[in-house]
């Protein structure tokens, strides 16, 4: 393990929030989580496990100990038609997807650029362009903090669910995610049910240029964390019941709107953007001006910036739709997690 000589959490949150810890220490093994997790010197102190943070809003000092996931490794299994690929939760999800794209492991390219460790994949169940991660994820191993011993969970035990599963429920606290295995395939089926893929297809394109036209709508639609400080969608899509969606859709004919069960989900960002929130700015935090979903740092924002502006969206779109809006972004005030409903 390695003790950082910094307390800064700035180069470690998507975001930007110039924030400190109490202490920053990379694990690299899992004997590292154990040590941190059973040691008589930190046993007072609360410990948060990160990735990159690109799904998490400091909103103040954290008033414990991060520990910077940073186990490495990959396996492959072949498995008939299949690969069976056991990855370590410090890998970084995008080179990972690209690395499975160069060597023809097929079924993933359309997750790529989702910025993060393949840790924290399953605990939202990351989704993009028609794939999520519960589609390719075959099972999860973790350390259970409790007795700290390796355990794991088959993909029916996780109960993935939109931006969900046991990890963000039952689990949460509870566990370190230190693999994610991944069943990939030899054989190339492409999804490309998702609009601007459509006009691809499985005879004349390879996975590479799946993927290679994701990186490029992405590069086009997302802001760079690295130069605008954002953590992606910052709300989730709404699921609300076909009564309300009837009701909305006579006032408002354009709202987008996707089968859900026997509900509907609603473009979060068109919400948004219809109420007239595109480019609204509290001091240094705004919406961003092209997607509305995503609210970005412009250099000095602080946590009370993003988390007013986030609030104002939030009763706004319920003043408008009678619809409340859940963020998607995990918050940590002091030494715990917390909610915009709590905050405000
Ligand atoms: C530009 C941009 C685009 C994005 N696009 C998408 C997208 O298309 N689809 C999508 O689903 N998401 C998207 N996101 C959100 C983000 O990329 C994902 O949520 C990603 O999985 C977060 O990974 P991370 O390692 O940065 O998580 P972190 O922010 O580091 O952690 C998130 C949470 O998981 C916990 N955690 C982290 N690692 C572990 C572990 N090993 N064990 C247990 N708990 C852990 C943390 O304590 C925290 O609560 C986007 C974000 C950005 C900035």
């Amino acid at each position: 393990m390695k003790i950082l000589p910094t307390k800064m959490l700035k180069p470690y949150n998507s975001f930007s929030i110039d924030e400190n810890a109490e202490l920053i220490i990379e694990a690299e093994t899992t004997q590292d989580l154990i040590d941190i997790w059973s040691s008589e010197k930190y046993s007072k102190s609360v410990k948060l496990p990160l990735g990159r943070g690109s799904n998490t809003l400091f909103c103040g000092p954290f008033e414990g100990i991060v520990v910077l996931n940073r186990l490495l490794g990959k396996e492959v299994e072949e498995k008939g038609n299949d690969y069976l690929i056991t990855v370590a939760s410090g890998e970084d999800w995008p080179s990972f997807v690209e690395w499975c794209v160069d060597h023809d492991y097929y079924g993933i390219e359309n997750l790529a650029m989702i910025p993060g460790c393949v840790g924290s994949s399953p605990i939202q169940n990351i989704g993009a362009y028609g794939l999520e991660l519960k589609d390719i994820c075959e099972s999860v191993e973790y350390l259970d903090l409790n007795t700290l011993t390796i355990k794991k969970l088959e993909h029916s035990e996780c109960r993935f669910g939109y931006r969900d599963s046991i990890f963000k429920q039952e689990l949460k606290d509870q566990v370190i995610i230190t693999a994610v295995i991944l069943r990939l395939s030899k054989i190339w089926q492409p999804l490309l049910s998702y609009g601007p893929l459509s006009q691809f297809n499985a005879t004349s394109n390879t996975a590479k240029d799946i993927f290679l036209k994701v990186c490029e709508i992405r590069s086009n639609k997302l802001p760079d964390p690295r130069l605008l400080g954002n953590a992606g969608s910052f709300f989730k899509n709404p699921i609300i019941s076909n009564d309300h969606y009837c009701l909305l859709k006579e006032k408002y004919p354009e709202l987008p709107a996707y089968e859900f069960g026997e509900n509907k989900k609603i473009a979060a960002g068109w919400l948004i953007d219809n109420a007239g929130l595109k480019g609204f700015q509290i001091n240094d935090a705004s919406v961003h001006k092209d997607q509305a979903l995503v609210l970005v740092n412009n250099g000095n924002a602080t946590s009370s910036d993003i988390l007013s502006l986030a609030n104002h969206i939030k009763t706004k779109v319920y003043e408008l739709y009678q619809i409340d809006l859940e963020h998607e972004v995990r918050f940590y005030s002091g030494s715990k997690e917390t909610s915009l409903t709590e905050l405000f």
